[in-house]
């Protein structure tokens, strides 16, 4: 039995919902067919985002979101590749071209490579990692310009061209509103459609979750799109309870990003990483090809980031999310070896904060 037969879902696949009616509770799709319905969730995910330079619709351009995008990519014939954007999904692309024996530079405009995931002290590390493999980075140079015919020769930037046969846009997803803001759903201040604690948009019985939505960030203390797989899949479990009635509260969400199955050592990424204010306090720990960090305010871990350990990394997840003030453990966090006997103050300190399986975890980062 498939997924779908399994949940009693019937799906539809191949056909896009171009309207949402709410006085008649419907929905009408591009192939002229109404559903009705009694609640609604929205799940349209992110669009990915394409530059408004001149050229990107030349052949050989194309962005990296969807499977045919993935296909399209593969099937591209040549020798040369140039990848816009240092985040995690320019980052892998740039790897998987290179794996395939493509001569590949990856672009960035800003100073660093990823720069919404680590810090620069981490990123330099990751930075020399990459250009090991034998990819050219440039940082700090914004494209100007994609030249060719009809299909992609150079890529323009502000100091230089570059030779190239193929190019792929990695410059991030923007959250996918048009069908819920068409109805009328109010968008938040990150651009998302605003959803309250249980997953309702503005409007009753129509629900959101996933890339599209913005909902609260544990870190920030505020609203905001974390737009990574297991928040979408957490956001989409707690919709799903409320609309058949199980009225549950969303606990909130943390960016996490790892990357070490890519690069080859292992990286992880949590919350706020880069902080400006006298809120927050940093503290910081490198050795060779060792670094970590974690972000403080008010004594509770709002970020961190670990590279080359990151065993400890479900431990300040935990940590992070249950807002527990560390400040009189922070020598024993930073410190290489943690065990669970050291932390029994903290823990018992803050019982009541977790659960019987949390509790457990604990146990068991702390033992690793
Ligand atoms: C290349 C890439 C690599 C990634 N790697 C990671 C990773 O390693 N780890 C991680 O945590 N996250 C990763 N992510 C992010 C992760 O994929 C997303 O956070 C997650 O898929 C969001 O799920 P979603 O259901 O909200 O949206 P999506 O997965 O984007 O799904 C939305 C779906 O809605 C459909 N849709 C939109 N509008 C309509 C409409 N009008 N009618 C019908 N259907 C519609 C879309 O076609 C799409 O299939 C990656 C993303 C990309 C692009």
């Amino acid at each position: 039995m498939d997924f779908f037969d399994e949940n009693k879902v019937t799906p539809h696949l191949g056909i896009r919902v171009q309207k949402i009616s709410t006085d008649s509770r419907t929905i009408q799709t591009e192939d002229g067919n109404d559903y009705e319905f009694d609640k609604l969730l929205l799940a349209t995910g992110g669009k990915p985002i394409v530059p408004p330079i001149p050229g990107t619709d030349k052949e050989g351009v194309s962005t990296l979101k969807y499977l045919e995008d993935a296909e399209r990519i593969y099937n591209f014939k040549g020798t040369k590749a140039v990848v816009v954007g240092a985040g995690t999904v320019g980052v892998e692309a740039s790897i998987s071209l290179k794996r395939r024996g493509l001569k590949v530079s990856l672009l960035e405009q800003l100073g660093q490579v990823l720069p919404n995931v680590f810090d620069e002290e981490a990123s330099i590390i990751i930075r020399k990692i990459i250009e090991d493999k034998g990819i050219e980075v440039i940082t700090g140079e914004q494209v100007v310009q994609f030249k060719g015919d009809s299909h992609i020769r150079t890529v323009v930037t502000d100091k230089r061209e570059i030779e190239c046969d193929m190019v792929v846009l990695a410059c991030g997803v923007r959250p996918a509103i048009e069908l819920g803001q068409k109805a009328g759903i109010g968008i938040g201040s990150s651009g998302g459609l605003r959803v309250d604690g249980q997953m309702m948009t503005s409007l009753p019985d129509i629900y959101g979750a996933g890339d599209v939505a913005e909902t609260y960030d544990i870190s920030r203390d505020m609203d905001g799109i974390n737009a990574i797989w297991p928040c979408a899949v957490e956001q989409g479990r707690i919709a799903g309870l409320n609309m058949v009635g199980q009225k549950t509260r969303y606990a909130g969400s943390i960016r996490m990003n790892s990357i070490g199955n890519f690069i080859g050592l292992p990286a992880v990424s949590m919350g706020i990483i880069s902080v400006h204010g006298h809120e927050f306090q940093e503290i910081k720990r490198k050795a060779k090809d060792t670094y970590r960090k974690i972000v403080l305010r008010d004594g509770r871990i709002v970020g961190a980031i670990l590279v080359g350990q990151t065993q400890k990394a479900g431990l300040y997840t935990t940590l992070l999310r249950k807002k527990v003030d560390v400040s009189n453990h922070v020598p024993l966090l930073m410190s290489d070896r943690v065990n669970f006997a050291d932390l029994m103050p903290l823990i018992k300190e803050n019982e009541g904060k977790f659960t019987e399986i949390q509790y457990r975890e604990l146990m068991t980062n702390c033992l690793q």
